[in-house]
């Protein structure tokens, strides 16, 4: 059975090494991201030209995807690289401190002493740490820690409930806007955007630059709940980016986050992909945790477009294992998700004529024993309205646009198919679309499939026409 949903892998020193790269790719891996919170544009550029090889060599598509550092506010450094801090102590964060001791630290965002009052939770390091704040005065934050650990250099601070003013581009972020421009990429992720309004902005930035990248917001703020509905709209897709959420709103509230995120982007037309911690143990450990293969499973059933691995590809001990574990999860959990299109059909608002035709391929292809879909597109918008309810029917985007195939290679029960540049004539562009459907082992001669496409041929514009054929029926060019 091909898996439908798809897995997005980052990329660091581990899988640096061709060899590994290579592995993964084999292994399944549908995206890579590049984590712009380390490492250097060459860095990136040079996994990207040994991604390129990997999927040259194996005839795979995999998109890429910038994911941009953001806001994430910091302490400085200490002197030793590190302090214990005891539970019951006092501690201050310094918006100027050259090197920390284990009194006091400093903040790479010193205006973080004006977003704090007496009574604030700080959690630091992911929530591994976490310090009361008893006063704000003369540009210092006096904590009490109520629970200790080590803190080391430039660990994360977060604040419970949200409202911190730091926008959501940094000018890091806008020069990194312009780097992942320049290296093509497919998708752009923004990190901690708290309206719509940073999401137009980044694509401002990127238009400006010359990408038509997808936009991504990274759903790990307080306001990004509270102003879901509008990132959506501004947005291609989301991520449930559960490291910074569980801290901002509470671990306990994020799985149900998660499900409504999910179910919330698909209804908007967007795609969403799970992130953080879903083979958490496998960073060292060659088989993943009973919790985590029923948290990637769960992903799954919630309708997840993609599961996303962070430091298990990026700084693991087996990179390669936890993507075959990710696909074997993901693949058994498919067979027991819903099949929505009954149900929610009659609920779908859509006024366009190539969403119409979407939603028309997806009832005939439902009701009939068809064995694909075929969506030529340009954009490859048709085969995300379509991939938005699940019919148990693999969607085939074919496209002549390379751009296009590495966008699509996101969406859940999408497949990128390549169609050779054609001509005006229609029976030729059904030909083409039929033997490449085959030659990608997705038909056979007899099979039954859906096809959508836009005419006049040739012309660019919306899909208008929805055709059911047979392969290898001379009638299907009629
Ligand atoms: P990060 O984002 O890994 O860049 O912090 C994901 C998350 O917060 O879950
Ligand atoms: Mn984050």
């Amino acid at each position: 059975m091909q898996r439908t949903t798809k897995i997005v892998a980052t990329l660091g020193p581990t899988s640096s090494d061709p060899a590994i790269l290579n592995q993964l790719v084999a292994a399944g891996i549908d995206v890579v991201r590049l984590n712009f919170s380390h490492g250097t544009v060459d860095d990136h550029r040079l996994r990207m030209d040994n991604l390129r090889l990997a999927m040259s060599a194996q005839s795979r598509t995999v998109g890429v995807m910038a994911d941009l550092q953001g806001p994430k506010i910091r302490v400085g450094k200490f002197a030793g690289r590190k302090v214990l801090l005891k539970t019951g102590q006092d501690f201050i964060l310094a918006a100027h401190c050259e090197l920390g001791d284990h009194n006091r630290v400093g903040l790479d965002y010193p205006e973080l002493v004006d977003d704090v009052v007496a009574g604030d939770v700080l959690l630091l390091d992911d929530g591994r740490i976490i310090m009361d704040v008893k006063a704000v005065m003369d540009g210092e934050i006096h904590c009490t820690v109520r629970h200790g650990g080590e803190l080391s250099n430039n660990k994360g601070i977060n604040k419970q409930g949200g409202g911190l003013s730091a926008p959501a581009l940094t000018a890091k972020d806008k020069e990194d806007i312009r780097s992942a421009a320049a290296l093509r990429v497919d998708y752009v992720a923004v990190s901690f955007p708290k309206s719509g309004s940073d999401m137009r902005e980044a694509r401002a930035l990127l238009v400006e630059a010359g990408s038509k990248a997808l936009v991504i917001a990274k759903i790990e703020r307080v306001e990004a709940i509270t102003n879901l509905e509008e990132i959506l709209d501004a947005s291609d897709g989301v991520m449930v980016a559960r490291g910074d959420l569980a801290v901002e709103v509470g671990d306990a509230a994020v799985p149900a986050l998660q499900k409504r995120i999910i179910r919330t982007a698909r209804e908007h037309n967007r795609f969403v992909i799970t992130a953080t911690q879903m083979m958490e143990s496998m960073i060292h450990s060659p088989i993943p945790t009973r919790a985590e293969v029923s948290d990637v499973a769960n992903a799954v059933l919630d309708g997840t477009d993609a599961v996303m691995l962070s430091a298990e590809t990026a700084a693991g001990d087996y990179p390669v294992q936890t993507v075959e574990a990710m696909a074997r999860i993901c693949v058994e959990a498919e067979k027991s998700s819903e099949i929505s299109l009954e149900k929610h059909f009659l609920d779908r608002v859509f006024t366009r004529i190539d969403q119409s035709i979407a939603m028309a391929a997806l009832f005939a292809a439902s009701h009939l024993q068809v064995k694909a879909i075929a969506a030529l597109t340009e954009s490859g918008s048709t085969a995300l309205w379509m991939s938005r309810l699940n019919v148990g029917v693999p969607i085939y985007a074919l496209t002549q646009d390379v751009r296009t195939r590495y966008k699509v290679s996101i969406f859940k029960g999408v497949y990128p198919v390549m169609m050779r540049q054609s001509g005006h004539d229609r029976d030729e562009l059904l030909r083409e679309a039929e033997e490449q459907l085959i030659r990608a082992g997705a038909v056979e001669p007899g099979d039954l499939i859906v096809l959508t496409i836009g005419e006049p041929i040739g012309t660019p514009g919306g899909t208008n026409t929805l055709k059911i054929v047979q392969v290898g029926d001379p009638q299907i060019a009629n």
